[in-house]
């Protein structure tokens, strides 16, 4: 079945084809690491998920990359302000490679919470320095940069046409622009390749222009060329990407060697808070362990974001999260009966279901159409383990690590600590295979209102 993608260059849906046989090549750009990544930041990367996911249950290989950043992203998009891991480390109190080392650290730590599958390959900025530079050499060469006292800047005027990707008209956008930061710019619009240090600036490498560090847009273009090739199948990031990032990435290597670097350009619109912006100043950027403190797993909020498709905005709200735990909760219970159940179901329905399902994800990720189709067969009055299986299939895409159901609500439910001993001294006596005494116990836990099941995946306990 042919997986259609919004692409945000033609803006389109198209059906996608690889460029390289049977293997998909993605690049994603990834978290600038000075701080935790929010929950905002993990909708990109849930969706990342998604798109990986459905490429590989469609019987695509891929090759994906995801950036660190962890030098040269200035406070503003545009060139403005402080190197934002210098910052971070200033105040901290650390070195910039020990703020990195640490944040980075923590936003896998969250990423597995979130069952998210991780890239093939991930690229640490600080570690394609020479990359960059001889991107950057080219660019140069080519006639697209020159150089000013603070930095070498990509002159836009040069390109055939500018922007592409997004529909910015940028006449207006000069003759409203700020008066300039720096005055040696031919264009206002130009933006920095390469930053000359100044002296208090850490992270400096020596190149042509002294000692001086890479601009963020052109280590994504570098990471990308020297993993993917010049030209590779699907670029991602988030919306705030595409005027500036993703623009500027294009602009780079058109320069360097004449060719948008990506097919399919895919951005996730924002997720709001309370139906504004989440903004460190309004208090409400929230991350996965401020979450889990109020009881909401980051596979609940993984399940949240199925809520709304990829392109439209998400209103999180801590309501809505805590419906998602809970609906997460009953999707698990609902797979678990189908486990014990025996009903036999048709052939056809199943593939029917699984045909709806299909359409869905690759009708440009329709997840919250999928889940609809999701929450048919879990809702089912009739118990099968067909319908289990289907669950687990799906579960290949959503990633919600269904088959563990079982530890999750076993971990969740508040049950009494006389049943938690009880359960305890039965795990003892199973061990020992005093079945008489596991059985005398299960029958004890029953009158108290509890039954006590033994699958394969582990005990399970419901309440009567
Ligand atoms: P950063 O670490 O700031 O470079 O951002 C990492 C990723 O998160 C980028 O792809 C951003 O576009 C994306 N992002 C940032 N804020 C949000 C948000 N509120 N909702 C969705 N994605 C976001
Ligand atoms: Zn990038």
């Amino acid at each position: 079945m042919a997986i259609k993608l919004y692409n945000t260059l033609t803006k389109q849906k198209e059906n996608f084809v690889p460029l390289n046989g049977n293997e998909v090549r993605i690049y994603s750009c990834g978290p600038t690491v000075y701080s935790f990544a929010h929950i905002g930041n993990f909708r990109t990367y849930v969706f990342v998920d998604n798109l990986r996911r459905i490429l590989e249950y469609n019987g695509y290989t891929l090759k994906h990359v995801m950036n660190i950043t962890d030098v040269g992203h200035l406070e503003s998009d545009s060139d403005e302000g402080e190197d934002k891991m210098e910052k971070a480390a200033r105040k901290e109190n650390k070195s910039p490679y020990e703020i990195a080392k640490f944040y980075t650290e923590a936003f896998f730590k969250d990423m597995d919470k979130l069952n998210i599958e991780r890239p093939e390959i991930i690229a640490k900025a600080t570690e394609h320095i020479e990359d960059m530079l001889e991107f950057a050499k080219e660019i140069v060469k080519n006639g697209y940069g020159y150089e000013t006292s603070t930095a070498i800047y990509f002159d836009v005027s040069k390109l055939d046409k500018y922007p592409v990707l997004s529909n910015r008209n940028i006449e207006d956008q000069i003759a409203g622009a700020r008066v300039d930061v720096d005055p040696e710019k031919r264009n206002p619009y130009d933006f920095a390749i390469w930053i000359k240090a100044p002296e208090n600036h850490i992270m400096k490498w020596e190149s042509p222009w002294g000692l001086s560090y890479p601009g963020w847009h052109l280590e994504c273009s570098a990471m990308s060329r020297k993993y993917l090739g010049e030209v590779f199948d699907i670029h991602t990031g988030g919306v705030d990407h595409i005027p500036t990032h993703h623009e500027n990435e294009i602009a780079q290597s058109k320069g360097a060697f004449g060719k948008i670097p990506a097919k399919t350009w895919m951005h996730v619109e924002f997720l709001q808070v309370d139906g504004g912006k989440m903004s460190k100043s309004l208090g409400n950027v929230y991350t996965i362990t401020q979450l889990e403190e109020k009881g909401i797993e980051a596979l609940a909020y993984k399940l949240f974001c199925y809520t709304a498709h990829y392109r439209t905005k998400l209103n999180f709200t801590f309501e809505g999260a805590m419906a998602s735990q809970k609906a997460l909760n009953r999707l698990r219970e609902s797979y678990i009966k189908h486990l014990g159940g025996n009903e036999d179901i048709d052939e056809t329905i199943i593939e029917e279901y699984k045909q709806k399902f299909l359409e869905a994800v690759n009708d440009d990720l329709n997840l919250p159409l999928a889940m609809g189709i999701v929450w048919e067969i879990a809702r089912n009055e009739k118990k099968s383990k067909k319908f289990a299986e289907v669950l687990l299939d799906f579960d290949r895409i959503l990633g919600l690590d269904l088959k563990n159901s079982n530890k999750y609500l076993e971990k969740n439910m508040q049950i009494p600590e006389e049943i938690a001993e009880l359960l305890e001294k039965r795990k003892i006596a199973r061990e020992e295979k005093n079945w008489a005494l596991s059985d005398e116990i299960r029958d004890e836990i029953k009158q108290r209102g509890y039954i006590v099941k033994d699958t394969k995946d582990g005990v399970s306990i419901e309440k009567i």
